[in-house]
């Protein structure tokens, strides 16, 4: 069974994708979607060559090298120019998948799709999106095993599209859509950060040379925070 977390992920590919899963470890999603669809095609990749070996097995096992590819290599790197709409990264930190899109920007030509679902600071990749003409449709945030995810997918076109004017820093913060919606899931988790955050500055406020330009940082972080929990 596919996790709740990777279903999310596959319910943001159309039918018939032709898309890269970088990142792919034992290649679950890419399997679980062509098994589903018999019109889907990928490219997974991975830079390390355990879990590349495991997804090599994994495609084998369901009979489906003839549609997923597994290539080693780093990021993008794997694809060659115009080869897939969808572009799929994720269980990773959000810097990181910034990195990968950001130095294969060359393979995106023809990408119409990316959906991500970084671990940690989703802030990088929406600002990444902003920055390069991605407009950030759909955000969803899931609880799994203890676990809180965020789900971010976004399309070629207008950047400043599901924005307000209002604050753009704190929405690519907490997430535009996500603050929108304001869902039991999202209150959860910055209901943790909100905490985890206020004993950092107690920390650092309580410590000989206080960071001030930290402290201001988290201050206006905290802010944000109750903001969106009132
Ligand atoms: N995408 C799967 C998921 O969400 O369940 C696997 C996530 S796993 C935690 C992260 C995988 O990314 C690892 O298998 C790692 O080898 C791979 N990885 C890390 N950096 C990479 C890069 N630059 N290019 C390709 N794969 C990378």
């Amino acid at each position: 069974r596919l996790s709740e977390r990777l279903a999310k992920v596959a319910e943001y590919l159309p039918k018939g994708a032709c898309f890269a899963d970088i990142g792919s470890d034992h290649a679950y999603l890419p399997c679980y979607v062509c098994l589903h669809d018999h019109k889907a095609s990928a490219v997974a990749g991975e830079v390390n060559k355990g879990p590349y070996q495991s997804a090599v097995e994994e495609v084998y096992s369901h009979e489906l090298a003839g549609r997923i590819d597994v290539r080693l290599g780093d990021g993008l790197n794997v694809l060659k120019a115009d080869e897939v709409k969808q572009v799929v990264i994720a269980g990773m930190g959000g810097p990181l998948i910034r990195d990968i899109l950001e130095n294969g920007k060359d393979k995106l030509g023809r990408v119409s799709r990316i959906i991500v679902q970084p671990n940690i600071d989703a802030r990088t990749i929406r600002q990444w999106f902003y920055e390069n003409r991605f407009c950030l449709v759909q955000e969803t945030i899931l609880e799994e095993n203890g676990h809180i995810y965020e789900v971010l997918v976004a399309e070629r076109g207008e950047p400043g599209k599901n924005y307000d004017h209002q604050n753009l820093q704190k929405q690519l913060w907490l997430g535009p859509l996500l603050l929108k919606e304001n869902n039991s899931v999202f209150k959860k988790k910055w209901k943790q950060e909100k905490s985890k955050k206020e004993n950092i500055l107690k920390q650092i406020s309580g410590s000989k040379q206080p960071d001030e330009e930290k402290m201001r940082r988290f201050q206006f972080e905290l802010e944000w925070i109750k903001e969106a929990l009132e």
